[in-house]
C-alpha cells in the first residue's frame, strides 16, 4: 500500500470528527482534496484532540465519528495509496510539538486571531479553554510536524496559516533551520449554504450528508428556504434569493441557466424546482452511497489504511522531532548515551 511520494511537495489539511461530512465540506474541501493527492504528497488529518475544544463531553462518539469521517474520504474517492490518512493523537510527536510551539506564540496574538473570536461564538461556550484559545497552536504542530510547504484553506482559515508561518518563522529564527515556511493554497473555494440559507452546520439541521439516503434528500430539499417573496408558481422569482437555487449552481451547472430565467419568468414552481434538484442531488450521490456502503463493510480495511498511515505519519513526526531537539539542544548527547 506504500505511495512513493518523497519527491512530491507536502500539503497537509483534514478534519474534525465532528461527525459524517456533507455536501459543503463536499464542494468546500473534499473534491479539491480528490485532486490534490494526484499532484503532491497529502497528509490527511482527523483532528481529535481539536474535536475536545467544542465537544468535551461527546468523547464516547469520537471513534464513530473517525469512522465516518474515514467511509466519507474513501466515498468521494480519496485515495489512501497516493495520500496518507491519519488519526492526530495516534502520533504522539504532535502533541509535544505543540508544547514546544506553545511558549512561541503569545496569548495577545492568539487572543486577536479572528477565526478563534468567531469560532468561539458559534460554539455557544461560556468560557474559552486554554485549549480552544490555543489551538490555532495544535493546527501549527500538526501542519509543520510533516515539515509541509502547502496548506490548502479558505479565505476563512487564512489566519491560522498565518500564525502557522509566524510559529515557524519564531522557531528558525531562535535555533536553527527546521521548518519550511508553509505557504497557503487557497484554491477556488465554494461555499454552499445550510437549505435554510444559512451558514451549513450540523447543529442547525441544514445539511445534506453524503450519507443521506434518496428519501432523506428529497424530505431536507421540500423543506429548504426559496425565494420568500414567491407564492405561486406564477410569481416572478429571485434565484438569488433562494437557497435551493445555490445548490443548482454547484449540481446542475448546466441547467441553471435554464432554471435561473424559469424562475425569473414565473414559469417554473418551486416544489416542481425542488423535486428536479432532489432527483439531480441523488444521482449525483449515488456513487458516494455505493462506496460507502461498500467500505462500511470493511472495517479491516479501514484499520489497516489507520495503522499504515499513522505509521507513515510517524516516521516523518520522528525526523522532524529529531530535527527539532537537535537545534534545541535537547538531544543530551552527554547526558543520555
Ligand atoms: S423556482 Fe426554483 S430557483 Fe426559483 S425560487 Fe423556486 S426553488 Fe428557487
Amino acid at each position: 500500500m506504500l505511495n512513493n511520494n518523497n519527491t512530491k511537495k507536502r500539503i497537509l489539511t483534514g478534519d474534525r470528527p465532528t461527525g459524517p461530512l456533507h455536501l459543503g465540506h463536499y464542494v468546500g474541501s473534499l473534491v479539491n482534496r480528490v485532486r490534490l493527492q494526484d499532484e503532491y504528497n497529502c497528509f490527511f488529518i482527523i483532528a481529535d484532540y481539536q474535536f475536545l475544544t467544542d465537544h468535551l463531553h461527546d468523547t464516547i462518539l469520537v471513534e464513530e465519528y473517525i469512522n465516518e469521517i474515514i467511509l466519507d474520504w474513501l466515498s468521494v474517492g480519496m485515495d489512501p495509496r497516493k495520500s496518507t490518512f491519519f488519526i492526530q493523537s495516534q502520533v504522539p510527536e504532535i502533541a509535544e510539538l505543540t508544547v514546544i510551539f506553545s511558549m512561541l506564540a503569545t496569548v495577545a496574538r492568539l487572543q486577536r486571531n479572528p477565526t478563534v473570536k468567531d469560532e468561539f461564538k458559534a460554539s455557544g461556550l461560556r468560557a474559552i479553554s486554554y485549549g480552544f484559545l490555543g489551538y490555532p497552536v495544535s493546527q501549527a504542530a500538526d501542519i509543520l510536524v510533516v515539515r509541509s510547504h502547502l496548506v490548502p484553506v479558505g479565505d476563512d482559515n487564512l489566519p491560522h496559516v498565518e500564525q502557522t508561518r509566524e510559529i515557524a518563522r519564531t522557531f528558525n529564527s531562535t535555533f536553527s533551520e527546521v521548518f519550511p515556511i508553509p505557504e497557503p493554497l487557497v484554491g477556488k473555494v465554494s461555499r454552499l449554504p445550510g437549505l435554510d440559507g444559512q451558514k451549513m452546520a450540523k447543529s442547525r439541521g441544514n445539511a445534506i450528508y453524503l450519507k443521506d439516503t434518496p428519501e432523506e434528500v428529497k424530505r431536507k430539499v421540500s423543506i429548504a428556504i426559496t425565494d420568500p417573496a414567491r407564492i405561486k408558481a406564477t410569481d416572478i422569482g429571485h434565484p438569488d434569493l433562494c437557497s435551493v437555487f445555490k445548490y443548482y449552481l454547484a449540481f446542475v451547472i448546466n441547467e441553471a441557466p435554464t432554471v435561473e430565467q424559469n424562475c425569473r419568468k414565473g414559469k417554473i414552481g418551486c416544489v416542481a424546482c425542488k423535486n428536479y434538484l432532489s432527483d439531480k442531488v441523488n444521482i449525483f450521490l449515488e456513487p458516494i452511497r455505493e462506496k460507502r456502503n461498500y467500505y462500511g463493510h470493511k472495517p479491516r480495511f479501514i484499520s489497516e489504511i489507520l495503522a499504515e498511515g499513522i505509521k507513515r505519519t510517524g516516521i516523518e513526526a520522528k525526523e522532524t522531532m529529531r530535527l527539532v531537539h537537535e537545534a534545541m539542544h535537547y538531544d543530551y548527547k552527554k547526558l543520555l548515551i
